[in-house]
């Protein structure tokens, strides 16, 4: 494959675009396999500035995106885990917090939530939905109200939605006003996007 052409706008739109990468704020997502879902939640996800999205998905095998991801699968890396215990894990020992998006009893309206803390929202399969011990092992559980006749939203739309949020809290507290990734790391970063 061709190397891409180092032009100063090209060069200079990839600092600007890693210097609003937010590496505190991800999504978590529980045996999301539908191409078209995933794709639209890693576009999502590039828009507001994930840096790496996280993915349990027990067959091992390699998520697959389709065009709905707008090529946003080049700029979002996705990391896989065999099962939900060892992501939650992982997430929690780098001290996030999880916040399962859940329609349960306990759950808080998502605008309730701080989102400048660091930040994992785990998101539930289109059938069932965030498994039992995925919900038990989160912090807390959020919900967008709902007021029709259906009870959820599509994933991929209810991860839109709280993301956003998480943006505009960002936003307000200057998250995207100076590069939340050390120096060195938004470097290689560079270095490695540039050849993308
Ligand atoms: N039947 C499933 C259930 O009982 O949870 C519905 C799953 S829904 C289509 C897929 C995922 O989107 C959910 O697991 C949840 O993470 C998210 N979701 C959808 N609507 C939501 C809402 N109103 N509030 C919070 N999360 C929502």
């Amino acid at each position: 494959m061709a190397v891409p052409e180092r032009t100063p706008e090209r060069m200079a739109r990839i600092r600007e675009v890693l210097s609003r990468r937010q590496p505190d704020l991800t999504v978590l997502l529980e045996n999301v396999h539908k191409p078209h879902n995933l794709s639209a939640i890693l576009r999502t996800c590039d828009a507001v500035g994930v840096l790496r999205a996280h993915a349990v998905n027990p067959t091992g095998g390699v998520p697959t995106f389709n065009e709905t991801s707008g090529g946003s699968h080049k700029w979002v890396e996705l990391q896989v885990y065999p099962d939900i215990q060892s992501a939650i894990a992982h997430l929690k020992g780098q001290g996030f917090q999880v916040l399962a998006a859940h329609l349960s009893e306990g759950a808080l309206d998502f605008r309730e939530v701080d989102y400048t803390k660091p930040t994992a929202v785990l998101l539930g399969a289109e059938k069932w939905g965030v498994s039992e011990e995925a919900a038990a092992l989160s912090d807390l559980h959020i919900k967008i109200p709902m007021m029709g006749m259906v009870q959820s939203l599509n994933v991929s739309v209810a991860a839109a939605v709280i993301l956003f949020e998480a943006q505009r809290q960002r936003i307000r507290a200057g998250f995207y006003d100076v590069p939340r990734l050390e120096k060195e790391a938004l470097e290689a970063l560079f270095q490695d996007w540039l050849k993308r």
